[in-house]
């Protein structure tokens, strides 16, 4: 089955369980609406620029967030739980010598409340078959060229755990605050498909 089929045949079953839920008084459609735009506003990539801007510039905070993300990132007033059970977080540091990259192997597991929706290529097969076997390969498609002497853990997600990069603070930031260093995070910074 194509990937687009899958999704078809997802999107139809939510669509019968919505349905469901609405003709079972359980829910109208104009609630349902308010609930995904309100989940859905709060899904943004600022999100997880905020936690590696305040790592940056807080090394106490940078220690409890490598040590357990989901209780440092309710600091900052966010968390995985939204209205349902919360689901385990590992954010992995970039170091000079280790670069992190994030993938879901099965399908599509993404951290969607600190990064937002996930890119296409995310959920494509391509990508998530070949950042597995040839990381460094795919890196470098998306431009970023590491050194042969830096190595790259591939982060696998599923249906409990996410992960979320931390990248290495850029040179010649000391006099950055806090707000702009969040200005320089990246989305593919933050899966590790970018340096920052
Ligand atoms: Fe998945």
């Amino acid at each position: 089955m194509s990937e687009d089929h899958a999704s078809t045949a997802i999107a139809a079953r939510v669509r019968r369980l919505e349905e469901r839920l609405v003709d079972a008084g359980v829910v109208s459609d104009a609630e349902l609406d308010t609930i995904l735009n309100r989940f859905l506003a709060k899904a943004s990539p600022l999100n997880g620029a905020r936690i590696v801007a305040r790592a940056w510039v807080d090394e106490g905070f940078r220690e409890r967030l490598l040590d357990d993300a989901n209780s440092a990132i309710k600091e900052l007033g966010l968390s995985l739980g939204g209205d349902h059970a919360e689901l385990r977080l590992r954010v992995v540091a970039n170091t000079q010598t280790l670069h992190n990259v994030i993938v879901c192997t099965l399908c599509s597991c993404y951290p969607l409340q600190l990064l937002g929706p996930s890119p296409s290529w995310y959920k494509s097969l391509a990508y998530r078959s070949r950042v597995v076997r040839v990381p460094r390969d795919v890196l470098a498609e998306f431009g970023l060229h590491l050194p042969d002497d830096v190595e790259i853990a591939v982060w696998d997600s599923s249906a409990e755990s996410r992960y979320m990069v931390l990248p290495m603070r850029p040179p010649g930031t000391e006099d950055k605050s806090e707000d702009e260093l969040a200005g320089l995070v990246t989305r593919e910074g933050l899966i590790g498909t970018a340096a920052v």
